[in-house]
């Protein structure tokens, strides 16, 4: 059956492929308890499940990669042992028969158990193995609600594979880079929920929202995704498999005609030159960075150097991390912010669960709130400084006592360093992102302070509107042309830049081509934004007159009606 599925558009480009349906097991299994009767049927609906999921594991060899063969028999082999594992079969049974339960629910308790056994082993290989665990009980459970068994990415590999899930945390994302999915549809998730920031650094089709796509597609669905629109065709028939073709393959023209822009500088047609510079996550993103012709680095999001691990980075090893991309990017200005922890990104074994993460303990909250991680992260910082142009950013600053707080502390551990006689720069610059309208409004205190300042638009017009940014259900409120946004928008960049203090814009909106002849008309000269959007930003760039725009700037800043704001903002990018 062909059908369409519409969401909130996160990454641009055209993926055709078959749908790869990802289930959190932990998430989607209920608990019930059945009549004593019952519990055999349920005994042998397990047995079944288990004996099916074998044969589908063992008929996996036909698709063996050529090239991998050797890693992809360990790879089934260990899936076979532990499906028939008595950890995994024994105990789920007797559970069943114990507790009367549903057998989903008992494999979910077992698979929790050995998790917890394998998150004990002090070798990091064994650890790891928990992972294969977890994807051995989710094949069962995914033969027991009926839907066949997929085959491994590697399986499968030229056959285009669309990753669909309920929900997928930036974390797991950010581990998915290698494997180079075609597109990413999810369920949940808002377009400047760090999950989409993420997908949008893989270059990789994106929609988010979808509310039931997880539930509507089925295993290896043929999909037809179009990141510009959010729209997820479903089945599609050949006429529309034809049309979508022919729209991927220009627009893989088109990409391969920007890449000749990698060396040109960012400059206005009136002469003005305007910094692009990139935003990061992981050192090896300096690939993209240097592809995409980026002078500069000018967000480093360092927390995701905490995520994805059973113990958080020692100063050695941050301190690796921020040498290597601030010698990667060879005297080019890298600005690297302080962990931004806390709300949708949590270290593992976080216990804290706040009613409100957005609006808690966060990003320098926290740094302030747990002194000693955030002066293991300042040493490394301050050690990097030596090796190039570094500069520090401190996220969500509200206010004066925030801020004269983290510089004292830097000074702190500046000195200690220096009795140490470890070497630092001691001129490192220190910036403040404008994130919550607070800082926006009390600018000047941020301008007298700071050496540089940074507006995070995502945060800042999901704190202006009260829109969570990772909330689906209120996706369409969330509106970067609010007259209050861009009046603090406005606000920020001609006060910093009366001010004479650098002032760029790293959230979202830096990336959005619609955004950009505004942003540049509100007296934006640096933007930072994911690589994959800065070759089309300076396109946009260098199409653009800074006089001719002015005008219509100043008079979109002055209108009230949505309608009108958005009819102007077409005029300013005819
Ligand atoms: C922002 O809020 O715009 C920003 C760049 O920070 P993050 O997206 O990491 O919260
Ligand atoms: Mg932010």
């Amino acid at each position: 059956m062909s059908f369409a599925l519409h969401g909130l558009p996160v990454s641009r480009g055209i993926a055709i492929g078959y749908a790869h349906l990802v289930s959190h097991a932990a998430l989607e299994v209920t608990h019930y308890v059945l009549p004593k009767h019952l519990v055999h049927e349920e005994l042998a609906r397990l047995d079944e499940a288990l004996e099916t999921t074998r044969k589908e594991l063992a008929g996996l060899r036909d698709f063996r990669p050529q090239q991998a063969a050797a890693e992809f028999d360990a790879f089934l082999d260990l899936h076979l042992m532990i499906l028939q594992d008595e950890h995994i079969s024994t105990a789920a049974r007797d559970m069943v028969a114990r507790e009367q339960c549903n057998a989903e629910w008992a494999l979910k308790t077992q698979m929790e158990a050995l998790v917890a056994q394998f998150e004990a082993f002090e070798d990091a290989y064994l650890r790891e193995r928990k992972t294969d665990v977890v994807q051995v009980v989710e094949r069962i459970l995914k033969t027991m609600s009926g839907q066949p068994g997929h085959t491994p990415p590697s399986a499968q590999h030229d056959l285009n594979l669309i990753l669909v899930a309920h929900d997928v945390s930036p974390a797991d994302l950010i581990q998915l880079k290698p494997h180079q999915f075609s597109a990413i549809l999810t369920d949940l998730g808002g377009a400047t929920s760090h999950t989409a920031i993420v997908a949008r650094g893989l270059n990789t089709p994106c929609v988010v929202g979808l509310h039931h796509a997880r539930e509507l597609i089925k295993d290896n669905d043929m999909l037809i995704v179009d990141g510009e629109h959010g729209v997820v065709l479903v089945n599609p028939d050949k006429q529309l498999l034809a049309e979508y073709k022919l729209r991927h393959s220009q627009l893989e023209l088109e990409r391969q005609k920007l890449k000749r822009l990698k060396t040109a500088h960012a400059t206005t047609m009136d002469g003005t030159h305007i910094e692009l510079h990139a935003n990061i996550e992981m050192p090896h993103d300096l690939v993209d960075v240097k592809e995409n012709g980026a002078t500069g680095i000018g967000l480093f999001r360092s927390e995701f150097l905490f995520l994805n691990r059973d113990t958080l980075p020692d100063e050695e090893e941050q301190f690796e991390a921020y040498r290597a991309v601030v010698e990667g990017m060879d005297g080019l200005p890298v600005t690297i912010r302080t962990f931004d922890l806390g709300a949708d990104k949590q270290i593992k074994g976080a216990v804290r669960v706040a009613s409100n993460p957005a609006l808690g303990l966060r990003a320098i909250r926290l740094c302030l709130s747990e002194p000693l991680l955030f002066r293991t992260q300042l040493r490394a910082l301050l050690r990097a400084s030596t090796y190039g142009n570094l500069k520090i950013l401190v996220p969500m600053l509200s206010g004066a006592s925030e801020i004269m707080q983290t510089l004292q502390f830097i000074e702190t551990v500046k000195h200690d360093l220096a009795a140490e006689g470890i070497a630092y720069n001691p001129k490192l610059p220190i910036g403040g992102m404008i994130e919550i309208p607070a800082a926006a409004l009390a600018l000047n205190v941020f301008v007298k302070k700071l050496d540089f300042l940074s507006i995070g638009t995502n945060d800042l017009i999901q704190y202006t509107l009260a829109i969570d940014r990772t909330d689906e259900e209120v996706a369409h409120l969330y509106d970067p042309l609010h007259p209050a946004v861009l009046h603090l928008l406005a606000h920020v960049i001609s006060g910093a830049n009366k001010a004479g203090v650098p002032v760029s814009v790293c959230g979202e909106m830096a990336g959005e081509l619609a955004y950009t002849r505004l942003l540049l008309g509100l007296g934006l000269r640096q933007f930072s934004m994911n690589p994959a959007q800065l070759l089309a930003t300076k396109q946009r760039v260098l199409t653009t007159s800074l006089p001719e725009i002015l005008p219509l700037t100043l008079k979109l800043l002055r209108a009230e009606d949505p309608l009108k704001i958005q009819d102007m903002l077409l005029r300013l990018n005819a």
